[in-house]
């Protein structure tokens, strides 16, 4: 346990030194251990060598273990529109990267800073203070093209060559927390910081400047070849400066005189953006629904819920389209959370009149489903699915309308359904292992829970689920299946346990 109080210790000074996080600031990037790992080509080497390595698949492997402890934060943001529209631009970004083919998922926080990290294994976490702070899409895009960019040149991985001592001891102590959480000894809570302090890292302690001005390049080459506009980058660029300005505790030195090297950054970018044809981008209506949405999120309490729902109701008087659905959607959508039900089905109506989303219709069905109208929420539910078929947030309204109309076994049809549609999302099988529990099915209920533990990188838990289920089933059949399920699980835990044990050194 001393190496996850070292952890803790080591995220506590963190939290401390840190003066205005500007984007990039990663704390997982100083989860850094000393390694001498193959060097992709065309990519330097930028620490010296030692013994082990870390392969993609141990990245992957400690991204997951990161996340599956952090969707616990109170900070994470679970909800479905906003991770698949996040997690979409992400991929869309990526798809234009010389070696697309990267994992890439982007979450959201609960956190007013404008920040966005990147954590190991292509997991991309942005503020929902961030999405909020931008102007338009392009925007946004550019923030996440920055962190994509760190991503597909490996940057935490090459940043864990690096040799310096605190480094090595933040790794030793993740490693351990994961090796404990691995073998079902250890709590992994107990060694890790939670999101919002991966967020506010002195970006010293980030990456190298090297490595910034290389997320910058790649990250521009995709955000235009995904057809954003550029100057999205430069606008946000401004704001972080501004923002980080704004926060600098450091004595009143001036922002500039304190961060050389992001004037150095933001005037890179400016010459590139001059050298090109202007683009214009039409922001979709996604965009403007998930901003309001996180707008309305990140309201904690009821006085700020009443400010931020005023803000909204100026915004729709001033806006037009789309912009003033999307306010009148943010409008809505607090009045839910101050069961102002009146007001939100008011602010809805609003919202209908000059735009459609699936966000509407869910948020339609939910008050619906509150008013305990069940058939009204479920033929809703129906008609939002015929038209949005590719949401995910839309899926689950309907899922959730059947379960609560008590037609389990067609919740349990559509959520099997689901499952082969996104078979990499882990909520649906959480949801559809429920649906089996209630039909009295528990063997397929618990071998569905084993796939969402697999899912969320959870490998003890998932072992565990199949033993039970191993334990309940009277079928030779099943039982020999889930004795081969069992063996490889086990087989695959004591590959990555042994991948680990080589990065632990002591500190
Ligand atoms: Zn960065």
């Amino acid at each position: 346990m001393i190496e996850l109080t070292l952890l803790a210790r080591w995220l506590r000074r963190l939290r401390r030194s840190s003066v205005g996080a500007v984007c990039g600031g990663v704390i997982f990037s100083l989860a850094i251990l000393p390694s001498s790992w193959a060097q992709p080509i065309g990519i330097p080497s930028m620490g010296s060598a030692s013994s082990a390595e870390l392969s993609p698949e141990l990245e992957r492997m400690l991204g997951d273990a990161l996340m599956e402890h952090g969707r616990r934060d109170p900070t994470y943001i679970a909800d479905p529109d906003v991770d698949q529209y996040l997690t979409h631009m992400g991929r869309t970004l990526v798809a234009h990267a010389p070696n697309g083919a990267q994992h890439i998922q982007v979450f959201a926080i609960r956190d007013p800073q404008i920040n966005a990290f990147t954590m190991p294994g292509g997991y991309i976490g942005v503020n929902s203070g961030l999405v909020v702070a931008t102007t338009n899409e392009s925007e946004l895009a550019s923030v996440i093209a920055h962190e994509v960019g760190h991503v597909i040149m490996r940057h935490i991985a090459r940043g864990m060559t690096e040799q310096s001592q605190n480094r090595g001891v933040l790794v030793a102590s993740l490693v351990g927390a994961l090796l404990a959480a691995l073998s079902g000894s250890g709590n992994l809570a107990m060694g890790m910081a939670s999101f919002g302090q991966a967020a506010a890292v002195d970006r010293q302690l980030g990456f190298s400047r090297g490595a910034e001005q290389e997320a910058d390049r790649e990250g521009f080459h995709m955000l235009t070849a995904a057809g954003y506009d550029p100057r999205g980058m430069v606008q946000m660029f401004r704001s972080l400066m501004k923002s980080s300005s704004l926060n600098e505790v450091s004595g009143g030195t001036p922002f500039a005189q304190s961060h050389p090297q992001s004037i150095q950054r933001l005037s890179d970018i400016e010459n590139r953006v001059e050298q090109m044809r202007p683009v214009h981008h039409q922001d979709s209506a996604d965009y403007w629904f998930v901003r309001a949405k996180l707008r309305a999120m990140q309201a904690g309490d009821e006085e700020s819920r009443r400010q931020v729902s005023s803000l909204f109701e100026a915004d729709a008087r001033s806006a037009s389209g789309t912009v003033r659905s999307a306010a009148w959607y943010g409008a809505a959508y607090l009045a839910w959370q101050m069961r102002d039900t009146a007001k939100a089905q008011s602010a809805l109506r609003e919202a209908r009149a000059d735009g459609d989303s699936p966000e509407i219709d869910e948020l339609s069905i939910t008050l619906a489903g509150d008013a305990h109208d069940g058939a009204a929420a479920l033929a809703m539910a129906r008609a939002a699915w015929a038209r949005w078929p590719e949401s995910q947030g839309v899926a689950l309204a309907l899922a959730r309308s059947l379960q609560q109309a008590g037609d389990v076994a067609a919740a349990s049809t559509f959520l099997q359904a689901r499952v082969r549609q996104w078979p990499q999302l882990p909520l649906m099988r959480k949801l559809l292992a429920q649906a089996y529990e209630q039909l009295g099915k528990p063997v397929e209920a618990r071998r569905t829970m084993a796939e969402y533990y697999v899912h969320t990188g959870a490998l003890p838990t998932a072992v565990e689920q199949l033993r039970q289920a191993r334990n309940l089933s009277h079928d030779f059949y099943v039982q020999s299946e889930l004795d081969a399920q069992i063996r490889d699980l086990r087989q695959r835990l004591d590959t990555e346990r042994a991948l680990l044990k080589q990065f632990k050194v002591q500190p």
